[in-house]
């Protein structure tokens, strides 16, 4: 069915954006007569819809009482923390998964990648949850499920738990800090690249193992991943290490990262150190963004908007230029920043100047839409039934 979305701005155009089939299929002058007449943008901005590529939608506490966290001392003591309290939630999994990615719909967030625990004891009782709100939203949001042995891929025993998660659903292979909490860097990495050959997988790695220590595991993460032919398939998250050692040690891990296709991940930390951006992108290193942390047995800041993120990005990085802050946004999204014929019609309106002034302060997201249906925000509505989902 044909709708029409007017009197959108963008580069400094007004025009109206015609859909179809959830496609952006032609972009006209706003002038045009149009018979099929669906919402007014009245001239609020368009911004492409966010992607969170580092979540875990099992794992936060939105919905719930208040709960009390204790300081970080020994990773082991915060796995067994966090234990207790996923155990003693108020609300199901399913329930919890649900409330995060309204959240993030309403933000304007219509791609996700969560990690999903999985171990010996917890079974498969998270992924089967999340698989089945990807079910419920398939047409909403694109949800990709990292299988995640949060309690330490052989430390805890999971090879055989992950072999179940990768034939039930799960798109990758999670593992977390091969050294640091696995205490067995090759060991733990070929396990993680073992499973994602024998289920076709892809690979995302939890890396806060620091300095050399994790650019020497990045290093390997390289090498397996050309061996298997994985280039394009394997992300490492978080990566502090490649902030802490200084970039005249970092060329040749940098080329090979470039070489494996391997990206990196960030959730823009303001208190420890962060990949450097520059650094990176000079390298062609693919680089993407994610929240991870929201209101859960590590952190109780985090409200999952992106665009807010974008924005500690560009902030944490002293960016001030128009340049600087329109690829801040570029981070943020898995799509063109303006509007594209042909392109799926995923984007949000806002009140804002242009780009850069969004990604600097931040505003309301007035309405979001997914393959061009309105998934968010009632304003600006005209006569007749919003074509609902
Ligand atoms: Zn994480």
């Amino acid at each position: 069915m044909k709708k029409v979305i007017k009197n959108v701005r963008f580069e400094g155009k007004v025009r109206d954006l015609v859909i179809e089939n959830g496609l952006i299929q032609e972009i006209v002058e706003s002038e045009m007569e149009t018979e099929v007449f669906t919402y007014d943008a009245k001239g609020l901005l368009y911004l492409p819809t966010l992607a969170d590529m580092h979540c875990h939608l099992d794992k936060h506490l939105l919905g719930e009482s208040w709960r009390s966290l204790q300081p970080f001392t020994t990773l082991s003591k915060q796995l067994k923390f966090e234990k207790e309290l996923l155990s003693s939630m108020e609300n199901s999994v399913a329930t919890r998964a649900l409330i995060l990615a309204e959240v993030m719909l309403k933000q304007g967030t219509t791609k996700i990648r969560t990690h999903v625990d999985v171990d010996p004891e917890l079974g498969l009782k998270h992924l089967e949850a999340v698989l089945e709100l990807r079910e419920q939203l398939k047409e909403l949001m694109e949800i990709e499920i990292v299988a995640f042995p949060q309690q330490g891929l052989l430390r805890s025993n999971s090879v055989g738990i992950m072999k179940e998660a990768l034939r039930n659903g799960a798109d990758l292979v999670g593992g977390v800090d091969p050294a640091g909490l696995d205490r067995r860097v090759e060991a733990s990495l070929e396990a993680m690249f073992d499973l994602s050959v024998e289920f076709n997988a892809g690979i995302d790695l939890h890396l806060h193992d620091p300095g050399h220590l994790g650019v020497y595991t990045i290093d390997l993460v390289t090498d397996y991943t050309r061996q298997t032919q994985k280039q394009g398939r394997v992300a490492v998250s978080h990566a502090y290490c490649l902030g802490m050692v200084a970039d005249t040690e970092l060329s040749d891990t940098m080329n090979a990262l470039k070489e494996a296709s391997v990206s990196i991940i960030s959730s823009v930390p303001i208190d420890r150190p962060m990949p450097r951006i520059e650094t990176m992108v000079s390298a062609g290193v693919t680089f993407q963004v994610g929240t991870d942390n929201i209101r859960d047995a590590w952190s109780p800041y985090g409200n999952g908007d992106m665009l807010q993120r974008g924005s500690r990005l560009a902030e944490k990085n002293g960016w001030v230029t128009d340049e600087l802050l329109t690829k801040a946004y570029s981070f943020i999204t898995n799509r063109s920043l303006t509007p594209k014929v042909g392109e799926k019609a995923d984007f949000m309106l806002v009140d804002a100047q242009n780009i850069k002034d969004a990604i600097a302060s931040v505003p309301k997201r007035e309405a979001v839409f997914s393959k061009g249906n309105l998934i968010s925000g009632e304003e600006h509505q005209l006569e007749g039934e919003y074509i609902s989902r």
